[in-house]
């Protein structure tokens, strides 16, 4: 894995943490967007090589409704940047980690993304990311 791309956090309202996290970071929020498949609106903030990214629920059943539900609001997962998403779900699940999309699917900021199960991961939701290419 390349680097860690960012870390996504689950928060409730979009609207207060935006203005929140540009004041810790001192950085405007360059990016919103929403992921209607996945149930979220994302907000992007730049911090060196990698970004911080805001998880708001758009739907009761959004997975991160579900997650501030059980445990608040705070780090939902890590996201690491592979070159080659395919490769690197083959290589995981061979070793036993489960996958929960079995195919690469569009996420955010460009992406192509795969989330492993955090119960193979000690607890921690782990994304692989790739960007498009076109
Ligand atoms: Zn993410």
């Amino acid at each position: 894995m390349l680097k860690i791309e960012h870390l996504g956090i689950a928060v409730k309202e979009l609207a207060t943490s935006i203005p929140l996290f540009e004041q810790l970071l001192n950085t405007p929020c360059y990016k919103t967007e929403e992921v209607a498949t996945e149930g979220v609106s994302t907000a992007f903030f730049q911090t060196g090589d990698s970004k911080i990214e805001l998880l708001e629920a758009t739907s009761e059943t959004s997975p991160i409704s579900k997650f501030i539900a059980k445990k608040g609001e705070g780090i939902h997962h890590i996201a690491f940047e592979v070159e080659n998403i395919e490769a690197e779900m083959k290589r995981l699940q061979a070793l036993g980690f489960e996958l929960l999309n079995e195919t690469p699917k569009n996420g955010a900021d460009n992406k192509l993304v795969c989330f492993l199960h955090p119960k193979t991961t000690n607890g921690v939701l782990i994304e692989l990311c790739q960007e498009k290419r076109s």
